[in-house]
C-alpha cells in the first residue's frame, strides 16, 4: 500500500500546546494545510490578531509568517475535522475537581467530547493523535468512543504523540526537539499511521530524534518524564532546607552533584517550588494510576514529590514572615514576578499565588509586578476565578506597572519569578526608597547576593544558611 500522505491537519485546542506546536508544523511544512480550532472564540480571535493569546519568545514570527497561507485559526471545529486527514487532540486534561479520584485523576471530559465530535463529523478515515497528556490506556477509551459513533466506512487509527515542550522555550524546543515520541499499536494499520506522522516531523526533525514505541509506553512516558523532572526539583529543594540549616550552599552542592555525568547539571536549581499546569497534575495522575493498580507504595513515592513542593512554597513564605520579626500585618511586601517561570505569561499553579495567599492571610499589603501577567489574570488567580470574593482582598493587593513602583517603600522585596529584567534593576535606587532594614528574599537564586549586600540589603535566599 502507498504511504499515507498527510495534506490537511486539524488541531483541536488552541492553547499553550496546540497553538505553538501546530504553528511550527505549518511553518516547517508549507505543503500541509494546518487549521487550529477551539470552542473559545476570544482565544481564536486573539490568534487571528496582532496580540496572540499567549506569550512565547519567537511565537509571533512563526504565526505571522504562516497565518493566512497554510495556517488558519477557526471556531469551525466540525469543518476542520471533516476536511483533515490527521487530527491532533490538544485539549486541556485538568485534574478532576469532584467525584471519584477528585484532586488526583485526570478529567478527560474535554478529550472525550472532542473524540466524540471527531467520530460524529468524520465522513472519511482519519489518523487521530493524542497530543494532550493523558493517563495510560486513554487511547483505548478513545477507540471505543470513535468506533461506537463513527459512520460506515470510516476507520480511525489512534497515535500517541505527547508534547515535551517547555513553556518559555516552546518555539526553540519545537524547532529542535530532544526527541519526538510517537506511540502506535503494532498492527499494520497502526504502523502505517505512525509512518504518516513521522513523515510530517521528518520535514525538520532528524530521523534519529523521532522515537517510535508502543501506544501505552508513549502515554506513560509523558507522565514519567514530567514526574522525573519534578522529582529532581523536589530533591534539590529538599536539600536546600538542609543547606539552610547547616551553612552549606545549595548552588555549590547542585554544582558538585551535577558534575557527575550520571546526574547531569540541568534541572538542579533550587527555588521556591515548581508550578505550571503540568508537573503537579501529571504526578497526581501517576499517583492515581498507581493506586488504581493496587500499588500503594508506588503511589506514596510519587505523592511525596508534590508534598515536598507544597512544603517548599510554605517554607519560603514562612521564612519571609519569620525574618520580618514574625509579623507582616500591614507591612508592604513587593512581589516581583507572578508567572510560574520566566518568559511566559502562564500563571497556572504558580508558586507566587500560594505565597501571596500566605501573605494575605496575615494581612500584609502586597504590591506586585510581572512583565507579562495582566492585572486581570492576577485577580482571577487570587479569587480562584471568582469563587473567592475580591472585596476583602482589594485593600491588600495592588498591581504595579514596574518593579521600581512595586518596590517603593516596601519592607521586603520577594522574587517569585526569575525574569531576567530583575537582574538589571537599579538596586541602588530601589534601596534608597526602602525603609531600613531593607530585605530581599530571592526565591529563585537569581540575584547577585554580594552586590545587594554591599548596597545595604539584607539578602535571604533559598538554600543558603547564615553560617557562611
Ligand atoms: P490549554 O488549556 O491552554 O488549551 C486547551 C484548549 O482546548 C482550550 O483553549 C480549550 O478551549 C480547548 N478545548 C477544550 N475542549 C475542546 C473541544 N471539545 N473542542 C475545541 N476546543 C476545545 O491547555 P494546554 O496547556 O495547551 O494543554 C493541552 C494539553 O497538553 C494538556 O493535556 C496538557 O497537560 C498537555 N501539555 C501541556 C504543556 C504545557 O506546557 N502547557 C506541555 C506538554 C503537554
Amino acid at each position: 500500500m502507498a504511504p499515507i500522505q498527510v495534506k490537511k491537519i486539524c488541531c483541536i485546542g488552541a492553547g499553550y500546546v496546540g497553538g505553538p506546536t501546530c504553528a511550527v508544523i505549518a511553518a516547517k511544512c508549507p505543503h500541509i494545510e494546518v487549521t487550529i480550532v477551539d470552542l473559545n472564540k476570544a482565544r481564536i480571535d486573539a490568534w487571528n490578531s496582532d496580540h496572540l493569546p499567549i506569550y512565547e519568545p519567537g511565537l509571533d514570527e512563526v504565526v505571522k509568517g504562516a497565518r493566512g497561507k497554510n495556517l488558519f485559526f477557526s471556531t469551525d471545529v466540525d469543518k476542520a475535522i471533516a476536511e483533515a486527514d490527521l487530527i491532533f487532540v490538544s485539549v486541556n486534561t485538568p485534574t478532576k475537581k469532584s467525584g471519584i479520584g477528585a484532586g488526583f485523576a485526570a478529567d478527560l471530559n474535554y478529550l472525550q467530547l472532542a473524540t466524540r465530535r471527531i467520530a460524529e463529523v468524520s465522513t472519511s478515515s482519519k489518523i487521530v493523535v493524542e497530543k494532550s497528556t493523558v493517563p495510560c490506556r486513554t487511547a483505548d477509551a478513545m477507540r471505543t468512543i470513535l468506533e461506537a459513533n463513527s459512520k460506515e466506512g470510516c476507520k480511525f487509527d489512534i497515535l500517541s504523540n505527547p508534547e515535551f515542550l517547555a513553556e518559555g522555550t516552546a518555539i526553540a524546543d519545537l524547532f529542535a526537539p530532544d526527541r519526538v515520541l510517537i506511540g502506535s499499536l503494532q498492527t499494520q494499520s497502526g504502523l502505517d499511521a505512525c509512518q504518516a506522522l513521522m513523515s510530517v516531523y521528518a520535514n525538520w526533525v532528524p530521523k534519529e530524534r523521532i522515537l517510535t514505541v508502543g501506544l501505552w509506553s508513549s502515554e506513560l512516558s509523558k507522565l514519567a518524564a514530567n514526574a522525573m523532572l519534578a522529582q529532581r526539583i523536589s530533591s534539590v529543594n529538599a536539600l536546600s532546607a538542609i543547606c539552610e540549616a547547616t551553612g552549606a550552599s545549595i548552588d555549590e552542592v547542585a554544582y558538585a552533584v551535577g558534575r557527575d555525568s550520571r546526574v547531569g547539571p540541568k534541572f538542579l536549581k533550587a527555588s521556591v517550588g515548581f508550578g505550571g499546569s503540568c508537573f503537579q497534575k501529571d504526578i497526581l495522575n501517576l499517583v492515581y494510576l498507581s493506586e488504581s493498580l493496587h500499588l500503594p507504595e508506588v503511589a506514596r513515592y510519587w505523592r511525596a514529590v508534590v508534598e515536598m513542593n507544597e512544603h517548599q512554597k510554605d517554607r519560603f513564605a514562612r521564612k519571609v514572615v519569620d525574618t520580618l520579626f514574625n509579623t507582616i500585618t500591614g507591612k508592604k511586601i513587593a512581589m516581583l514576578g507572578w508567572a510560574f517561570k520566566k518568559d511566559t505569561g502562564d500563571t497556572r499553579e504558580s508558586p507566587a499565588i500560594s505565597i501571596a495567599n500566605h501573605f494575605l492571610s496575615e494581612k500584609a499589603r502586597i504590591t506586585c509586578y510581572d512583565p507579562q501577567v495582566t492585572s486581570e489574570q492576577m485577580w482571577l488567580d487570587l479569587t480562584d476565578y471568582g469563587s473567592i470574593p475580591a472585596e476583602p482582598i482589594k485593600p491588600h493587593f495592588s498591581v504595579c506597572q514596574s518593579a521600581e513602583e512595586a518596590c517603593a517603600n516596601a519592607e521586603a522585596i520577594v522574587i517569585c519569578t526569575e525574569w531576567d529584567e530583575f537582574k538589571e534593576l537599579n538596586w541602588e535606587k530601589i534601596y534608597e526608597n526602602c525603609p531600613r532594614p531593607a530585605f530581599v528574599f530571592d526565591g529563585r537564586l537569581m540575584l547577585d547576593r554580594k552586590r545587594l549586600q554591599k548596597i545595604g540589603f539584607t539578602v535571604v535566599t533559598i538554600g543558603t544558611g547564615d553560617r557562611l
